[in-house]
């Protein structure tokens, strides 16, 4: 090649929308982010301003264009990844959301899921979806928007709304009026049958959501269609999309049966890929669809979601005020040595994998005239690392896949007191990529390899590199008195909203 180019990755989080270029060698050119805000109505609801969040991604693709001097003739494809199951409902004609997105934190729909449960119970859509009835997934949340936004249902049935999960609203947007999505984002809404990777018409009735609203379900790794930017581009195709967990597993290599990573952002992802054949969990673990590289056959994943990880040091900054920046809970943490007995249960929006448990409320536990702010840091800190733990065991028993490493990636990995202490309560090694973007790498790679830019997953495998390496360093009964303080917290967390 004698010109020099690039690939452009939308990766539009839960807390920031980014857009990132990376070079042949899957090494970052440039990359320009924007946090967005949280919208909090009322205790467990959780929103975001979809027109915020299109044009914070809007202004990061120009403005990593203005960063890097790069023009859109220099981008061969962009790639799409963007956080799951978060619903925006929108007029087909104006464009404009009929309400706010519903965040996949948010648990509105907790009611709502038990009235859909019924006899046969949250696992009613288990066996064709993968996923048990819960509010951290989209249907619920949509039909939650069609039953409480005034004509909603109305306009609906008469095929004037849109449903999408966030891919669908950027690329909406990005192209004047694609409706499409991905397989991966398409396996989190509770309506899509992983056999055969369409709308299962059943479910939606049950869910009372016209199939009329969804999106068409196409692979990870094809061209949809072109940008359509006025002032930034036209014509550069968007070829690739994601579900962000998936970029992430996609990014850090795991494209082997049998390979693992643990991304650490708002909330905690571990996703197993398995193949082209599904497991089903016997251990409150997620089956889902891991990738689909255009015409290939899909391949598959089991998942741990922990919904509250890097969201606690968020709030241990914006709600308690007991850090300036999310950076500062390290220094905290290790002005003390240890715990100080202290165990701190995240459990904002419940408790997801591998418990289950809607009806938990956090707690610190283990307080005493001697615990301090620096103890509490730790404790938050830890939280993230037992939550890890408790997946990766269900993980072991549902697949007897036992990790030798633990790949690792997202926002919180640059902390490392974490990392060191997440390997010592595993008791296994854990490493860091050299690019911890694996995210929006990953949409990266879908959209390269539509487009031939990366010729196979080989191309994938051989870009990654470890950047650095923790081994565990905590002696057994440490490691098990501290994980038994934890299971105690954790039970004191149940029954909170009977
Ligand atoms: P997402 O993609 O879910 O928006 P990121 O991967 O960008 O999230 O990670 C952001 C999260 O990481 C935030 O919740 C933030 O609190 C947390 N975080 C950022 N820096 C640190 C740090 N040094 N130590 C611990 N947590 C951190």
């Amino acid at each position: 090649m004698t010109v020099t180019q690039y690939i452009a990755a939308i990766d539009q989080g839960t807390t920031s929308s980014r857009c990132m270029i990376f070079d042949h060698d899957g090494r970052v050119v440039g990359v320009a982010q924007k946090e967005h805000e949280q919208i909090f109505p009322e205790p467990g609801w959780v929103e975001h301003d979809p027109e915020e969040i299109w044009s914070n991604t809007r202004e990061m693709v120009g403005s990593v264009l203005a960063k890097t001097d790069l023009t859109a003739k220099d981008i061969v494809a962009v790639g799409i990844t963007n956080q799951r199951e978060t619903a925006v409902v929108w007029d087909r004609g104006t464009g404009k959301p009929v309400y706010n997105a519903i965040v996949w934190q948010d648990t509105r729909t907790d009611s709502l899921c038990d009235e859909l449960a019924g006899d046969e119970g949250r696992g009613r859509f288990r066996e064709t979806t993968g996923l048990p009835l819960s509010t951290y997934f989209s249907g619920p949340k949509v039909r939650w928007i069609l039953d409480n936004v005034d004509g909603a249902r109305e306009r609906a049935e008469a095929g004037e709304l849109a449903f999408g999960t966030i891919d669908s609203w950027i690329i909406w947007n990005l192209t004047g009026g694609l409706h499409v999505t991905d397989v991966t984002n398409a396996s989190r809404t509770l309506l899509m049958d992983l056999e055969t990777l369409d709308w299962d018409h059943d479910i939606c009735e049950a869910m009372g959501i016209p199939v009329s609203m969804l999106p068409e379900i196409r692979s990870s790794s094809e061209v949809y269609g072109d940008l359509a930017l006025p002032g930034i581009s036209a014509g550069i195709p968007i070829a690739g999309i994601l579900g962000d967990q998936q970029a992430a597993t996609f990014g850090q290599a795991c494209l082997s049966e049998g390979e693992a990573k643990n991304t650490y952002g708002t909330g905690n992802f571990l996703l197993l890929n398995t193949g082209t054949e599904k497991v089903h969990s016997e251990h409150g673990l997620l089956t889902t669809v891991c990738y689909k590289l255009g015409d290939k056959p899909a391949v598959y994943a089991l998942e741990g979601s922990v919904a509250v990880t890097g969201s606690l040091v968020q709030w241990l900054r914006d709600n308690l005020g007991i850090i300036q920046s999310a950076k500062d809970i390290e220094p905290l943490a290790q002005s003390v040595d240890d715990n100080g007995g202290a165990y701190f249960v995240p459990a904002f929006s419940g408790l997801f994998a591998p418990r289950w448990r809607p009806d938990a409320r956090g707690v610190i536990a283990g307080l005493t005239r001697y615990v301090n702010k620096g103890h509490l840091a730790r404790a938050a800190l830890e939280a993230t690392a037992y939550q890890t733990r408790e997946v990766i065991e269900a993980m072991r028993a549902d697949s007897g896949v036992e990790l030798t490493t633990l790949k690792v990636d997202g926002g919180m990995v640059v902390n490392e007191t974490l990392m060191q202490f997440q390997s010592d309560i595993l008791g296994v090694p854990v490493t860091r990529p050299v690019v911890n973007e694996t995210t929006a790498l990953g949409a990266a790679y879908a959209a390269g390899l539509a487009v031939g830019f990366w010729e196979s997953e080989d191309d994938v495998r051989n870009n990654w590199a470890a950047d650095k390496t923790w081994e565990p360093q905590m002696d057994e009964a440490e490691r098990d008195r501290l994980y038994a303080g934890w299971n105690k917290a954790v039970e004191r967390t149940y029954g909170w909203t009977d």
